[in-house]
C-alpha cells in the first residue's frame, strides 16, 4: 500500500508543485488548502488524471482542531501516513516593522510558526515509533528571509521563518531516535502568487538582478528539494536546513 503525504498549502505555488511531484513518486496526496477549494480540487484532479490518488481537505493550519481533522481525514481516506510537508504560509503586506499592524504580525506568526509547530506535533504523534507509528519524514518550508532578515519588507515574516528553522533543528534532535527525520527547505525568491498577495506584483522582476543566478526559482525547483528530503536517498539527512535560493 502506498504511503500518504500531507502537503499544507497545496492549492497553489510551491505546495501544488510539491503535491504533484509527491504523487509522481507514489505518495497518496492530501492537498490541504485554507480557502481556495477550486484550486486545490484542480491539483487533485491533475493527480487523479495521471493515475494517482489524492484528496483535498480544507483546514487552517493555525487552528489545532482543524489540524486534527486534517490528519484524521488524510489517514482514513488515503492510508498510513509517511510524510508531512509544512508548506502553507503567508506574508503580510510589504512594510517596515513599525508600519506593520499588530494584527498582521500576530497572524503571520500564527500561521507560519504556530501552524508549523502544531502540524509537527500532530505528525510526531502519528509517525513516532514511541507511539507505535511507522516513522516518516517531516519537511518544513522556511525562507531565505530567515537568514536575510526581511528588512524594509517583512521582518515579522522573516522572524516567523527563523522560528521554523529553530523548530526544525530542535525537533530533529528530539525525535531522531523515533524513526522520524525532520528537515527544512529554505527557498529564495520563487515564482508564485505570494508576491501578488503581498501587494507587490513587481517584486520578482525587481529582486531577480540581486540573485547570483539572476532569476527566481520555479515552484518545481523547490518541490524537487522537498520531495528528495522525504526519500530514502536522504535517509541520513536529519536536522538539515537546505537553501534552495540560487546562491543568494
Ligand atoms: P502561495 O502561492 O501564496 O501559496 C500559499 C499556500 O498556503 C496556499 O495554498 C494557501 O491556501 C496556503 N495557506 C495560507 N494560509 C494558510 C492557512 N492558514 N492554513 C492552510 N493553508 C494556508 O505561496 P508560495 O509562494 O507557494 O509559498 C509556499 C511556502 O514557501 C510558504 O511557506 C512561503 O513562506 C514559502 N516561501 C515562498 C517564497 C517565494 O518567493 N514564493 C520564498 C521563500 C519561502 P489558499 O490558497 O487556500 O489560501
Amino acid at each position: 500500500m502506498s504511503k500518504s503525504i500531507i502537503v499544507t498549502g497545496g492549492s497553489r505555488g510551491i505546495g501544488a508543485a510539491t503535491a504533484r511531484l509527491a504523487a509522481q513518486k507514489g505518495f497518496a496526496v492530501c492537498v490541504n488548502y485554507q480557502s481556495a477549494a477550486d484550486a486545490a480540487n484542480a491539483v487533485v484532479a491533475d493527480i487523479k488524471a495521471a493515475g494517482g490518488k489524492a484528496l483535498a481537505v480544507q483546514a487552517d493550519v493555525s487552528n489545532a482542531d482543524d489540524i486534527s481533522r486534517l490528519f484524521e481525514t488524510a489517514v482514513n481516506e488515503l492510508g498510513p501516513l509517511g510524510a508531512v510537508i509544512n508548506n502553507g504560509g503567508i506574508t503580510g503586506p510589504l512594510a517596515r516593522l513599525d508600519e506593520t499592524s499588530a494584527e498582521d504580525i500576530r497572524r503571520t506568526i500564527d500561521v507560519n510558526l504556530t501552524g508549523t509547530a502544531l502540524c509537527c506535533a500532530e505528525a510526531v504523534r502519528r509517525l513516532s515509533t514511541k507511539y507505535g507509528g511507522p516513522g516518516g519524514s517531516i519537511v518544513n518550508v522556511s525562507s531565505a528571509a530567515a537568514r536575510i532578515g526581511g528588512a524594509h519588507e517583512w521582518i515579522d515574516y522573516a522572524a516567523s521563518k527563523g522560528g521554523v528553522d529553530t523548530l526544525t533543528i530542535g525537533l530533529a534532535i528530539e525525535v531522531g531516535n523515533e524513526g522520524i527525520r525532520v528537515n527544512a527547505v529554505r527557498p529564495g525568491l520563487t515564482d508564485t502568487d505570494i508576491h501578488v498577495s503581498a501587494g507587490a506584483p513587481d517584486r520578482m522582476a525587481r529582486m531577480a538582478p540581486n540573485i547570483p543566478m539572476k532569476r527566481a526559482a520555479s515552484p518545481e525547483e523547490i518541490a524537487n528539494a522537498i520531495i528528495w528530503l522525504t526519500s530514502d536517498e536522504a535517509s541520513y539527512v536529519n536536522g538539515a536546513i537546505l537553501d534552495v535560493a540560487g546562491g543568494r
